[in-house]
């Protein structure tokens, strides 16, 4: 069934389990994503970037999104992910997502808050669940210093903006694949000690398996993996698409690159329902 993130998250946490957030890049993957997760029993989070959701357009993404999640017995929930815009949340919230999230972590604490409790407030409205981020989550290149979220303005900003979920900064980096980060995991632990909202893991794929299951256990209970289901697709599609003869069905060329995302998901899934 298509629902909200809210529930989903304070029910892993019951539960000590994390709910997987899987990215959407293309609208032929969503049914795929949808029936994997039923198929591991177990709640999804399916988000797009501003990007995707412009791209694909946002009725017709969460319409699929719907139709998809209606014949299935788990809950499913589609976020807008790190939405720095609040025409964009807006944008979101009237195309019919169940959650978003607003991403002002470029924003000094002050700012990223009074942002953040306007991004709440329409959120609120609409009865959509919400994420905020605090410090950095890296892009590319990892650096050794590295901006962590103090524990201290985590407390504070769950507080005053009261969101869903909160993404902190403890090293990870979007979109890296070829190496692990080395998570500061001290930051973490010092961060669920004072705060209770439920924690979410950016750049999943960058983190080493048993560094997964410490998150979750230290509270985070939404875990986005993105970039390692993207790789699985196109390297399937080199393979499948460069051996192919121009007249094969296109059909059952896709279903075979979404053969190999849905193995990845799986194995994602098992890293968080542990
Ligand atoms: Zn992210």
């Amino acid at each position: 069934m298509y629902t909200t993130m809210a529930p989903m998250l304070l029910q892993a946490k019951q539960e000590g389990k994390g709910v997987p957030a899987f990215n959407i890049h293309a609208l032929e993957v969503v049914p795929m994503m949808a029936r994997t997760a039923a198929e591991k029993n177990c709640p999804v989070i399916l988000q797009v970037s501003v990007s995707t959701a412009k791209y694909i357009g946002f009725h017709l993404l969460s319409t699929v999104v719907r139709e998809s999640a209606a014949a299935l017995n788990i809950p499913v929930a589609l976020h807008l992910d790190h939405a720095s815009k609040l025409e964009d949340i807006s944008a979101a919230i009237e195309g019919g997502f169940s959650s978003v999230m607003y991403d002002g972590s470029q924003l000094p604490l002050d700012e990223n808050i009074s942002r953040t409790q306007e991004a709440v407030k329409l959120a609120r409205g609409a009865d959509v669940s919400i994420e905020a981020e605090l410090g950095i989550v890296g892009r590319g290149k990892i650096v050794e210093s590295y901006p962590y979220t103090d524990p201290e303005d985590a407390v504070r900003f769950v507080a005053e903006t009261g969101v869903d979920a909160l993404a902190v900064g403890i090293g990870t980096h979007h979109g890296q694949y070829k190496a692990k980060t080395n998570i500061n995991l001290d930051v973490l632990k010092a961060i669920h000690e004072k705060v209770s909202t439920p924690l979410v893991l950016h750049g999943g794929t960058g983190v080493r398996e048993e560094d997964v299951r410490i998150c979750v256990r230290l509270g985070m209970h939404k875990l986005n993996f993105g970039t390692e289901l993207n790789v699985s697709w196109v390297r399937a599609a080199k393979e499948v698409f460069g051996a192919a003869e121009p007249d094969e069905s296109l059909r059952e060329l896709m279903i075979r690159c979404n053969n190999a995302m849905a193995d990845t998901i799986r194995k994602k899934i098992d890293l968080v329902r542990f």
